[in-house]
């Protein structure tokens, strides 16, 4: 008998922080799943206070609690991609460690978050050195921007040469694959480079350029397309497209930094008409 074709979303578990503007941090991951007709599940690594304005504090989560909702949330068994982002601290770069070691079969995306856009200090020293040392070779890709390329590879990060440089570096530390984002460059241009084939994708500015939450929103759209069962070239140069459209279409919720309109793809107006009910009995 033909097995029944499975329409259920697959499942991808983002572990990050929280950014309650909603611009980056799990809240984008989940959206971006969900545009991607992935189902979002997530553990918290740390909370921020934030809006549109920059990160004023960050609090991490107990690294045991931390432990306990991922295994909780792996123990359902249909998790088909991780995408990993702020780690914060040392003791929460381990617990991630340990969860990537014990699943070395599901893919996994690491977004090797470092600062926020006002420059508010992201990941301590010692985490930085976790990630270099142990996460970067447990994960399928991980996608730096400039500013942590050069961070992880000790490499100054400016130009088309120094993110290929960066880039075959973090493949020198173990990396399995890179893509080092460029959209802060005048020309944007991300680089991936899988141990073998260097490519550069090329793409022009679009307005607005001051975005929040990009970084999180490509890591968890290559997380998405991977959880689809998507080759990992295809996966990011679907991640780039569904972001500069995101982009495209952003609006301000506040005063400062323009978040991505991540459910662009959900356009159809809702009519009232369309859902009436069946009505048995009115009483006036
Ligand atoms: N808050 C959280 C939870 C994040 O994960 C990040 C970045 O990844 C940020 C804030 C910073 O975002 P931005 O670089 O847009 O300031």
């Amino acid at each position: 008998m033909n097995q029944p074709v499975s329409t259920a979303w697959p499942v991808v578990l983002s572990i990050a922080g929280f950014d309650p503007s909603a611009g980056a941090g799990i809240m984008a991951d989940l959206k971006t799943f969900a545009a991607h007709n992935c189902y979002g599940v997530a553990a918290i690594t740390a909370l921020t206070v934030q809006n549109s304005q920059g990160v004023a504090s960050v609090h991490p989560v107990d690294p045991q609690v931390l432990r306990k909702s991922i295994l909780s949330l792996l123990s359902d068994g249909r998790v088909k991609a991780l995408k990993i982002g702020m780690l914060n601290n040392l003791a929460t770069a381990e617990v991630v460690g340990e969860i990537l070691e014990s699943n070395p079969d599901l893919p996994a995306v690491l977004d090797p978050v470092v600062r926020s856009s006002n420059d508010f200090g992201l990941l301590d020293a010692s985490g930085l050195k976790f990630i270099r040392q142990k996460l970067l070779s447990r994960v399928t890709v991980v996608t730096p921007n400039l500013a942590e390329a050069a961070a992880l590879s000790g490499i100054a990060v400016d130009n088309l040469e120094s993110m290929k440089a960066a880039a075959r570096k973090l493949v020198e530390l173990g990396a399995r694959a890179v893509v080092v984002t460029g959209g802060h460059l005048d020309k944007p241009i991300d680089v991936l480079f899988d141990g073998a084939t260097m490519e550069a994708f090329a793409g022009d500015r679009i307005k607005p350029d001051n975005t929040h939450g990009t970084g999180c929103t490509f890591s968890s759209a290559v997380a998405a397309n991977l959880a689809l069962g998507r080759q990992l070239r295809d996966a990011v140069v679907l991640a780039k497209a569904y972001v500069v459209e995101a982009i495209r279409q952003a609006f301000p919720v506040g005063p400062g930094r323009i978040p991505l309109n991540h459910l662009y793809r959900m356009v159809q107006p809702v009519r009232v008409t369309d859902h009436a009910p069946a009505v048995a009995e009115t009483a006036h």
